[in-house]
């Protein structure tokens, strides 16, 4: 067998950090608010999208693929 898998990106798991070949990391959409705290109108809050990438079991422990299925199910609602 050749060993072209061995060329596969890794990614690093958000949770445990073990090297995850791209093909097996469950990637994450998980958006995070920042906050300046100020008071009164120059007061920011963002939303940043960031995409993490998990381990499949950190992703099992996490219930990363039922929050994923939630999120689907919720977009189809909306519209
Ligand atoms: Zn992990």
């Amino acid at each position: 067998m050749g060993s072209r898998r061995g060329k596969d990106k890794l990614l690093y798991c958000e949770s445990c950090g073990r090297a995850v070949p791209r093909t097996k990391a469950v990637d994450f959409n998980k958006r995070s608010a920042y906050s300046t705290d100020l008071r009164g109108d120059d007061n920011v809050t963002a939303f940043a999208d960031r995409t993490v990438y998990y381990c499949i079991s950190c992703a099992k422990h996490r219930k990363i693929f039922e929050r994923k299925k939630e999120i689907a199910a919720r977009r189809r609602t909306r519209f």
